[in-house]
């Protein structure tokens, strides 16, 4: 959905809509986006919340699980043309902070799909401190520990596994 920017009346415009937002191509998941768009000249302030649930992959364990994001923004965006004219002109830390727009248009879509992106963890994790894989047996360690991990980490076990190597080294010469 692209917004004509002259379109928009004195008052501003208001709307509601669900929208695909692809993060990675794997799946889209459906945002629900109120915006109130407002038209001062040529600059267009946006103001607008976002309500859906992603599909991340953790980072730790590759599980898929649903990210839960509520948020609010507000954005100005100027036309891309008039900034360009302005030649040689040094960008200053209020113009770095509005966005673009050029022909008039404003796309809906990629401007949610970027609220959407700022408000994405790096690093997603699908539990607070994902245990993550073992690199040895592939077992997903947030279900309890793995025979390997075992192993290592009681030290009271660990002369009775000795000896029980060794009685398997016996066992096999
Ligand atoms: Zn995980
Ligand atoms: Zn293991």
């Amino acid at each position: 959905m692209r917004l004509n920017v002259s379109d928009i009346p004195g008052g501003g415009l208001q709307t509601e809509l669900d929208l695909p937002v692809e993060i990675d191509s794997a799946a889209s998941d459906v945002a629900h986006v109120r915006i109130n768009a407002f038209r001062f000249g040529k600059k267009l302030l946006i103001e607008g919340s976002l309500k859906m649930s992603l599909s991340l992959k953790c980072s730790r364990c590759l599980k898929e699980y649903s990210f839960p994001l509520n948020l609010a923004f507000r954005d100005e965006y100027n036309p891309v043309e008039e900034f360009e004219n302005e030649d040689e002109q040094e960008l200053t830390a209020g113009e770095l902070d509005t966005g673009f727009y050029s022909n008039d248009e404003i796309d809906i879509p990629e401007l949610i799909k970027e609220q959407v992106l700022l408000n994405t963890p790096m690093k997603p994790l699908c539990i607070s401190g994902c245990r993550g894989i073992c690199p040895g047996c592939g077992k997903h360690l947030n279900e309890g520990p793995c025979e390997c991990k075992a192993k290592e980490i009681d030290p009271r076990l660990a002369p009775l596994n000795k000896l029980k190597e060794s009685m398997e080294d016996r066992e096999t010469s």
